[in-house]
């Protein structure tokens, strides 16, 4: 063999770390929000979530999407999705640490949606496909119990820490997953305009007729769908298999050939006198579904503070491995400066996150229909640009799918596509605001608790006063408010708990404008090194 040439000055595979309490901000989180014992039960998850085991897991469900199967070999429909067995070994894994609806049913635990929460940011740096149908179960109980017959049929098995893959009839299986169908062709974000009509049965179910745009994880136990009855819209929960073994209709079209998010299954669904039951009461489907919407917004806060993790940890990593002119990337100040800036955008993403988990856990219902819209528009919204920012820190190797970098980009706007993109979240900032006063005070209490520690927030407080003040076009600043009100909680937060280096680079930056319009544009002066070397994580 011909040696052409050494291999140097790569960067090592970063395996062996621990994302959860490896991430000190995450972790202190935890313990803010939760407790020490809350932290010490993800240690398992945190250490499998770093290994080269679970980070093949990734890939392999990435390289080998879900496959549908409409017929079987004799032609009859079976409207099946076969994934690869790594899929499985993810799902498993969030399920049997309670990442999908074990909260519900934690009894006494006054933690059960922060420790889910902070399991759910380290976990879904794994891989963030599987997330969508964790959270989908995950969010389901609670629009469920709205129907207490239903609930009780489906919320054991939704609850379950067990993972068992395969149509059949629900309330005999150990776990299920759940799913949801709003969106039709004509229309996503204004469901009033579905056309699926529901027809009530002498027997007390429903029959269904119409189609589904987007369906995602068609394999699910059962769906929350929307449908028309004369009344209006309305919620019905629609499983796969029936009370009597038989298999519902529910025909796959076809898998959606997405971005990303590749490991998971989306479908347009067609129902053809499909069997579903009423959730809530007829006309009433908006506010039911909406308690399944409100909990997935929170997993897309979640999700984006995982995944802006993702990339920042990579980042980090690579620039203390990786020399240039002589010398490690990250003893470079103007790399110093990009790697704070990202450092500093993932901790308030964290913080905020964490926050929103603790208020379920609390059943701050007003804090979090304001607080939730208002994360979900902005950290969302954030993503892409602070994924594509970790990218380059790495280089040409960034741009490579072996780095893991590309699946992160791909999968980095969905989560603020879907479960109310920009505009819609934007505006039912305002909704929330209009519907009652109880979700501005909560707010603006939490907000308030910093008020005095920093003069550059409580420019920034005064200045979104002075927007909620002028009621004149506001839709038009919708997306100004929403950014705004989500960065006051940010700021209160961080200036309340963060070390004083990263709160004071926030407030230069993101609340007194002493910042670029790209990231690594912090000011002089700002503690670089120390944010840096918090964000690390280090092998183990
Ligand atoms: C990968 C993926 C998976 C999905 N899975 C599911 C699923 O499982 N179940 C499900 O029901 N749906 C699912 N969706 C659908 C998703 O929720 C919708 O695409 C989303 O709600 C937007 O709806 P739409 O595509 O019809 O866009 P539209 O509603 O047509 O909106 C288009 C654009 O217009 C903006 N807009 C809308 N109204 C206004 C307004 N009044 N003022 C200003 N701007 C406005 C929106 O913000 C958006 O940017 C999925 C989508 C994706 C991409």
């Amino acid at each position: 063999m011909s040696a052409t040439h050494e291999v140097t000055n790569q960067v090592p595979p970063l395996v062996g770390h621990d994302p959860i309490a490896g991430d000190v901000a995450l972790a202190e989180a935890c313990v803010r929000h939760a407790d020490a014992a809350a932290l010490d039960s993800l240690a398992g998850l945190g250490r499998l979530a770093g290994s080269e085991q679970a980070q093949e897991w990734g890939r392999l469900a990435n390289e080998n999407p879900p496959r549908l199967r409409t017929h079987d070999r004799y032609g009859h429909r079976i409207d099946e999705i076969e994934f690869h067995p790594a899929w499985h070994e993810l799902m498993r894994t969030a399920v049997e640490n309670g990442l999908a609806g074990a909260p519900w049913a934690a009894g006494d635990d006054p933690h059960a949606h922060v420790r889910r929460a902070v399991g759910y940011v380290g976990w879904s740096q794994v891989e963030m496909g599987h997330g969508c149908p964790v959270t989908m179960t995950y969010a389901a109980v609670p629009a469920l119990r709205r129907t207490p017959a239903l609930a009780g049929r489906y919320e054991p098995g939704l609850t379950a820490r067990e993972y068992q893959f395969g149509l059949a009839e629900p309330t005999g299986k150990r776990g299920l997953i759940a799913g949801m169908g709003m969106t039709e062709k004509q229309g996503g974000s204004d469901v009033r305009a579905n056309t699926t009509r529901a027809v009530p049965q002498p027997d007390g179910s429903y029959l269904l007729t119409g189609h589904k745009w987007f369906t995602s994880a068609p394999m699910s136990d059962l769906f929350l769908v929307l449908a028309q009855l004369e009344e209006g819209v309305s919620c019905f929960v629609v499983p796969r298999v029936l009370p009597d073994g038989s298999r519902n209709v529910f025909h796959v079209q076809r898998l959606k050939d997405k971005l990303g998010d590749r490991s998971n299954a989306s479908s347009e669904v067609e129902f053809d006198g499909t069997t579903g039951w009423l959730v809530g009461e007829p006309g009433r489907g908006v506010p039911a579904i909406i308690e399944m919407v409100n909990m997935t917004r929170l997993d897309c806060v979640l999700g984006s503070a995982g995944t802006v993790r993702a990339a920042l940890t990579q980042a980090i990593h690579h620039a203390r491995h990786r020399r240039a002119f002589g010398a490690l990337l990250v003893d470079q100040p103007l790399m110093q400066n990009v790697l704070a800036d990202l450092a500093v955008e993932s901790e308030a993403a964290t913080a905020l996150g964490i926050r929103l988990a603790a208020a379920v856990d609390a059943g701050e219902a007003a804090f979090l229909r304001l607080a939730g819209a208002a994360a979900k528009f902005w950290v969302c919204k954030r993503t892409p640009g602070v994924v594509a920012e970790a990218m380059e820190v790495l280089g040409g190797n960034g741009y490579v799918e072996d780095s893991g970098l590309p699946r992160l980009y791909r999968q980095a706007p969905l989560n603020s596509i879907w479960e109310g993109s920009g505009n819609v979240i934007a505006l039912d900032v305002l909704r929330a605001m209009g519907r009652s006063s109880d979700t501005l005070a909560a707010v603006s209490a939490e907000i308030e608790l910093a008020r005095g520690a920093d003069a550059r927030f409580d420019d920034a407080v005064k200045r979104l006063h002075a927007e909620l003040g002028d009621a004149d076009g506001l839709p038009f600043r919708a997306r100004r408010i929403a950014g705004l009100l989500a960065l006051c909680l940010q700021g209160s937060l961080l200036l309340r708990h963060a070390p004083e280096a990263v709160a004071d680079a926030f407030c230069a930056t993101r609340l007194g404008g002493d910042q670029g319009t790209v990231l690594g544009t912090m000011p002089a002066g700002t503690a670089v090194t120390s944010i840096v070397e918090r964000a690390a994580i280090t092998p183990v």
